[in-house]
């Protein structure tokens, strides 16, 4: 099938390699003309594990094209996928729907026949019916526009795995043709068994959020239980392994640390309130706002931490960070809790080093006055206090024997309580971590 995918970012162009992969004739489209002349030369413009083998892949099969042209797009497509952005309005809570209506308002007018537009990108609940008048009004005489949202759930890290193997497919739409021709685009993962969900595009739109905020909420959850063990001198990873052999709460996002971040959990909890809000349910979903302040407090305990460990001030003080990403095996740097702590740590008067083995580039970039480093060593040189702030395997391989030997005072904040902590303080370590008991 002839597919536009339209916003090549973390979302979009991962999806335009996969679908090119499965077999369709794929247009990305951008408005970035460096992110698009990246990808037509097969280099992916951020990291993403097994991207570059896709990508290449289905360039090289001839099946997957880029332009910035939204005008050629309309000529390609028989199903354009909205994928651009929808962050958070500055100065507000709410989703900034500015670039979605921007597509539609540059791809419509020049539809040449009947079509399907699905929106992937994750929007407040009521977006579908709100295009689909917008673009009957925009659509050429005699064309045909249906419209269908089909949220996306992948993780970055597991972009490509997640797009390809995905655990559900979530389709809303009013049109049973818009349906069946979704059908057809992911008939290969619809034969292998995924899980393919047809409803209304009201339904579709809120799983996507409600699903992020049962994700946020059980990691506040478990970090408000951090908070509880510190205050009661418990440890929060032995009650989140017992919690979870409970097979009704598991044991995945159990994990207690720094909290989450990121270019979608943080803004899409937030304008998820929003809109509840509007719909006059706001109560429904206020504790949303403790899930937002539990998880910035992580931030600031984290802090108060290092800065205890530093005996009170922090000035003058060399630390050095690990990890820049808001998680590992991205490059990702957008809403990062470790940056978050970076920067706060460097506005504290400490003098701050950052290590990231993808996202130090993005790093440096959104803060220039951080010294961002890939060398792991380097970064750790002459150091009073480590925080490890991103997961990445990376810092669990590290030899804590022969770091000591780089730093100047060998003490360690595991803000993302990853590390084995034992071996560290046999190597002379002192270990502190949220919501873990110092050993006696
Ligand atoms: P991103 O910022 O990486 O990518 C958005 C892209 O859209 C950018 O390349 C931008 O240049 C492009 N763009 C903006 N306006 C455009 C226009 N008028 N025409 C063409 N391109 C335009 O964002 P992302 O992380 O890929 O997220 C996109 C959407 O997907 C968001 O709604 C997000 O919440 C959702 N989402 C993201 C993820 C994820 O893990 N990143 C997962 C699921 C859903």
């Amino acid at each position: 099938m002839r597919l536009t995918v339209i916003g090549t970012g973390y979302l979009g162009a991962v999806h335009a390699a996969c679908m090119a992969d499965i077999g369709h004739d794929v247009l990305g489209v951008d408005v970035d003309v460096e992110k698009i002349t990246a990808l037509a030369e097969g280099r992916p413009p951020f990291y993403e594990p097994g991207l570059d083998d896709v990508l290449t892949r289905a360039l090289a099969s001839g099946r997957l094209r880029f332009t910035t042209s939204l005008r050629e797009a309309a000529a390609h497509g028989e199903v354009h996928f909205i994928c651009v952005g929808t962050p958070q309005q500055a100065g507000s809570q709410a989703a900034d729907l500015r670039y979605v209506d921007a597509v539609v308002d540059g791809l419509v007018p020049h539809l040449p026949a009947s079509c399907l537009v699905v929106g992937k990108s994750t929007v407040p609940v009521g977006t579908t019916a709100r295009l689909t008048t917008r673009i009957a009004g925009l659509a050429p005489a005699g064309v045909r526009a249906e419209v269908a949202w089909n949220p996306e759930f992948l993780r970055e890290g597991f972009a490509v795995e997640d797009t390809l193997r995905p655990d559900r497919l979530v389709v809303g739409t009013e049109s049973p043709e818009a349906d069946a021709m979704l059908r057809r685009v992911y008939a290969p993962m619809v034969v292998a068994g995924v899980p393919y969900i047809s409803t209304d595009p009201n339904t579709a739109e809120l799983v996507k959020v409600a699903a992020n905020s049962f994700l946020a909420t059980k990691i506040s959850f478990i970090n408000a239980m951090a908070e509880v063990c510190d205050a009661a001198g418990a440890d929060v990873v032995t009650l989140a392994d017992a919690l979870g052999h409970d097979t009704r709460i598991g044991r995945r996002f159990l994990n207690a640390g720094l909290g989450f971040g990121g270019g979608c959990l943080p803004k899409d909890i937030r304008a998820f309130t929003a809109r509840a809000q509007e719909l006059g349910v706001g109560a429904a979903v206020a504790f949303l706002d403790q899930v937002d302040e539990i998880n910035q407090r992580q931030r600031a305990r984290t802090v108060a931490l290092a800065r205890r460990l530093a005996g009170g001030d922090l000035a003058g003080r060399r630390v050095t960070v690990l990890g820049a990403t808001f998680k590992p095996n991205s490059d990702d740097v957008r809403d990062s809790p470790a940056l978050a702590v970076a920067a706060t740590l460097h506005r504290e008067g400490a003098d701050v080093r950052v290590h990231d083995p993808e996202g130090s580039a993005n790093a440096q970039l959104a803060h220039p006055e951080l010294r961002c480093s890939a060398d792991l060593l380097t970064a750790c040189q002459g150091a009073e206090l480590i925080l490890h702030l991103t997961e990445w395997d990376q810092y669990r391989e590290v030899d804590p024997v022969k770091l000591a030997r780089v730093v100047r005072e060998p003490v360690l904040v595991d803000g993302r309580n990853a590390l084995p902590h034992e071996e560290w303080r046999a190597a002379g370590w002192t270990v502190k971590a949220l919501g873990r008991p110092t050993p006696t």
